[in-house]
């Protein structure tokens, strides 16, 4: 029993031997991915400082976005993402950008340039975040493109590709969360609030 246990146990070893040499000599024939390369265009645009509100009127947003939030808003970091897939003579091109980026500075901050520099500096952590969120999703949102390309062109560029975009643009959003959390740390908003502007 022991024996035929043992002779057993042998045979599987060398079957996962066997197993072991196909798969290191798979990523020679693997190196080339089974979808076509797609040329990725960068759209993104710089970053604008606008004040477009005052102090109440931020109020009022904050009010309505997070009712739970102790603090003042002073201003806020804001952008769309934009995604789009499109046939050119026959090949796919991905144009995937943040478009309308801005930091908005409450127009009637007290503590005058001084706190104007610290939010712009705050919000210019998000901006940036966001930014190095995008160079870092754009890898894997185009070879989604891609495998949908492979499969469907014309689907690609219109139904598929849509649906495709409503993910990428949940997912980008719920990963840009987690990233405003890190950077509002208790930290940097007591360093945001507390600052010497205000005396
Ligand atoms: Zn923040």
């Amino acid at each position: 029993m022991l024996r035929l246990h043992g002779h057993s146990i042998s045979v599987v070893g060398a079957g996962i031997v066997f197993i072991l040499i196909a798969l290191k000599s798979a990523p020679v024939r693997a190196a080339r991915p089974d979808y076509p390369e797609i040329r990725t265009v960068n759209i993104s645009e710089p970053v604008r400082i606008v004040r477009d509100f005052n102090l109440s009127q931020l109020k009022a947003i904050k009010e309505k976005a997070d009712p739970s939030m102790a603090r003042p808003l002073y201003g806020f970091y804001i952008h769309a993402l934009k995604i789009k897939l499109e046939t050119i003579k026959g090949k796919p091109f991905l144009y995937i950008g943040l478009v309308d980026r801005k930091i908005e500075v409450a127009r009637d901050l007290d503590g005058g340039q001084c706190l104007f520099d610290n939010v712009v500096t705050h919000y210019r952590k998000h901006a940036d975040a966001a930014e190095n969120l995008l160079e870092q999703e754009t890898a894997d949102i185009s070879r989604h493109f891609a495998i949908a390309w492979k499969q469907n062109p014309t689907s690609a560029v219109g139904h598929q590709g849509s649906l495709i975009i409503r993910d990428e643009l949940n997912a980008f959003a719920r990963k840009q969360r987690l990233l405003e959390r890190h950077i509002d740390s208790r930290e940097e908003l007591d360093g945001l609030y507390k600052s010497d502007c205000h005396v």
